[in-house]
Parts: C-alpha cells; structure tokens; sequence
C-alpha cells in the first residue's frame, strides 16, 4: 500500500524515461566528429535495413510442417478468439490426410489489431506474426490474404524490401 503510494507520488518512470533520454542526448553532444559525420539515431529506412525486435509482431502466416503440408488442422481456436474477426476458417478434407484441412483460411489484415491472440491459443503452433512490416496497401483487397482457394498465400509470404530481424538476446 505504502509503496504503490510512494510510486504514484514519485514518477519514477518519467524519472527512468529521462535518463535514458538524456544518456544518448549527451553521447551525441559530446562526439567529437559531430560536425563532419552523420550521427545516427534513427535508422535510414529504407537504404538501411531495419533492425526488428524478435517479438515483433508483424502480418498472420500458417506455418508448414517438415513434410511442406500445412500444420493447421481446423480446430478454430484461432477464429474464437480474434477479438475482432478477422479469421475465418472453413473445415475440409485433403487426399492422404488424417486430420481435417482448411479449405479456407480468410485473414482480413485491414482490422487485424496484432494482438498475437491467435498465436497463442493455437496448440498446434500452426500460425505465427511474421517480421513483416511493409503492410500498406493501395487497395483494400490487398489487405485480405487467404481468399478462398488461394490462402496459399498465407504461408508463401516473401519479406517485402529490406529488413533483418534482432537474434535473441
Ligand atoms: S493478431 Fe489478434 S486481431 Fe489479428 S488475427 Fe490474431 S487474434 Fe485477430
Ligand atoms: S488455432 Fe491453429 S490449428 Fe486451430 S484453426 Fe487456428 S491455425 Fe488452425
């Protein structure tokens, strides 16, 4: 009690916030090359590539397994719990396969919040926020991916220009 107290009366975020600031505002100021080299704060997207931070959430990819078939096995966890539905699944059966595939897999990215819910209630580790970050569009077709009989293009995804992902820390 006392100490949340203390922690309302004292900010002691800002105060941590404020640091931060001012440790890289004084490595800046006190470079000495500062007049005849460019000093970089900010990263110059896109001739330099981006560096992503690993929990970066980025567009909705299915996932294949090691034999290339998709993972996914139509439980609808996914499609229950997205706060905002943008995932719709349709049940079906495949050839060969024990397990029910998804003839339809729709991902409508324009209302997609990113709030990685799907991921985690997937038990079968079938989707994930890729590191995808180039999102805009000029159309707002081009934000539905996974249409019927094409969601193939929800595990084909190529990265979009440069961009190279953080290793774990
Ligand atoms: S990230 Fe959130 S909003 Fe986007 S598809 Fe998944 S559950 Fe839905
Ligand atoms: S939760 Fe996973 S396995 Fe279930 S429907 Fe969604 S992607 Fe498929």
């Amino acid at each position: 009690m006392a100490s949340s107290l203390l922690r309302t009366l004292i900010p002691f975020d800002i105060y941590g916030g404020m640091k931060l600031t001012g440790k890289y505002f004084g490595k800046v100021l006190l470079q000495s090359n500062r007049g005849t080299k460019r000093t970089h704060i900010v990263v110059e997207y896109p001739e330099t590539p981006v560096t992503l931070m690993p929990r970066y959430r980025g567009r909705l990819q299915m996932i294949k397994d090691e034999q290339g078939e998709i993972k996914c096995v139509c439980c609808l966890a996914c499609e229950k719990i997205c706060p905002t539905q943008v995932i719709t699944i349709e049940k079906g059966k495949k050839e060969g396969r024990k397990t029910p595939y998804p003839t339809r897999y729709d991902f409508e990215m324009e209302r997609c919040i990113f709030c990685e819910f799907c991921v985690e209630s997937c038990g079968f580790d079938s989707i994930i926020l890729n590191h995808q970050f180039e999102l805009a569009a000029y159309n707002r077709e081009d934000f539905s991916h996974g249409t019927e009989g094409v969601f193939q293009n929800m595990y084909d995804l190529t990265p979009v220009g440069h961009y190279s992902v953080a290793s774990e820390e």
